[in-house]
């Protein structure tokens, strides 16, 4: 079992399987967007497998699917199979923009995906087609439902929250809660490559952030209710709104270390294993797989690596890669 130097079990694995992306959020991606990784450079369906394979033999039990946008890779549904058929994982799901759910959600069910989880930053037509530069709220909207109604529930709803963006949303957001089974998880803006210019009517980068004691404060009129962990709920501290059937959740990964149960590991798009989302250092293993060798102690290096906490307060930055590389 795969076990770091602080006695974590490391039982997570979130694959990033494309640095492409079908959006352009403000706060992930330049306009103009950015150079993507040639054909080469991206693991290949069985390469990834074959990671996630010795991975599940140490203990790893879930994996979840991260991009980019994962639904833009060709062939995604077929990824999800193999790996669901991986002896070992009990769990497989994947994080999504939306844009393309209502075409692959029965497709995705079928082929064993459990959960997903829909990034949605306003439920406001045109300020998501700013926010996104250029993308349709009313498709996110039909994937969500898509999701639903073919079983990969609980559906979370992924928000960050930008002061002077969306933070006048939080109310509307929550409430959705008490309508639908949703988990709602609002989750403060992180600094990764990322504090450039976002274009007209944005505030800086750093005055965005709001913090989740701030989302609190606005929240309060709404009773929220803490409720214990429940599994699955990762890094999110749970709330709900007393006999709403959906739940509320805060990550946050800069007010609030989370580092403290954290239990993952990332692999990159182009093959590396990162140990931290929050930290720059990174084990290799595509080359590794392409000769034939063992990849093993290559995984076992990167458990290794986990560092105890993640060093923004110190205003160690990870500067190498944006959150689309690394998936979020
Ligand atoms: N494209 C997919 C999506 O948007 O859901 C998956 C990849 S995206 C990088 C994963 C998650 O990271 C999304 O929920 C997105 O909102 C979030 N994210 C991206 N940049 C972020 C940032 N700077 N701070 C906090 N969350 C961020
Ligand atoms: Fe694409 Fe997701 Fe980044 Fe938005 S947050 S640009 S959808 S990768």
């Amino acid at each position: 079992m795969l076990q770091d130097a602080y006695g974590r079990p490391i039982t997570y694995l979130r694959v990033s399987i494309t640095d492409r992306c079908n959006l352009r959020c403000v706060y992930c991606m330049p306009e103009e967007g950015v150079p993507w990784q040639s054909h080469e450079n991206i693991l290949r369906f069985e390469e990834i497998v074959a990671v996630v394979r010795v991975m599940a033999e140490q203990g790893i039990r879930s994996v979840r699917l991260t991009g980019g946008e994962p639904l833009v890779r060709k062939g995604v549904v077929d990824l999800v199979r193999m790996i669901a058929d991986i002896p070992g994982i009990e769990d497989v799901s994947l994080t999504t923009n939306g844009i393309l759910l209502e075409k692959y959600a029965a497709d995705l069910a079928k082929a064993g995906l459990k959960r997903v989880n829909v990034s949605l930053d306003t439920l406001q037509a045109e300020k998501f087609a700013r926010i996104t530069r250029g993308g349709c709220v009313e498709k996110v909207w039909r994937g969500i439902q898509a999701a639903e109604s073919h079983g990969l529930q609980p559906v979370k709803i992924n928000v960050v929250v930008m002061r002077s963006v969306n933070d006048e949303e939080l109310l509307d957001m929550a409430r959705l809660t008490q309508v639908h089974p949703w988990h709602i998880r609002f989750i403060e803006l992180m600094p990764v490559n990322n504090r450039y210019f976002w274009g007209p009517g944005y505030p800086m980068p750093d005055d965005a952030y709001f913090s989740i004691g701030e989302m609190l404060s606005v929240l309060q009129p709404l009773g929220l209710q803490r409720i214990p962990k429940s599994v699955g709920s990762g890094p999110a501290r749970e709330y709900c709104i007393p006999g709403a059937p959906g739940k509320i959740g805060f990550i946050s990964p800069l007010g609030e270390h989370f580092c403290e149960n954290c239990n993952r590991l990332r692999l990159t798009a182009d093959g590396c294993l990162r140990p931290c989302l929050l930290s720059d250092t990174e084990v290799a293993v595509r080359e590794v797989l392409r000769a034939g060798g063992d990849i093993l102690p290559h995984i076992q290096q990167a458990v290794a690596l986990k560092p105890e906490g993640h060093e923004l307060a110190l205003e160690h930055l990870p500067n190498r890669r944006c959150m689309r590389d690394i998936g979020g």
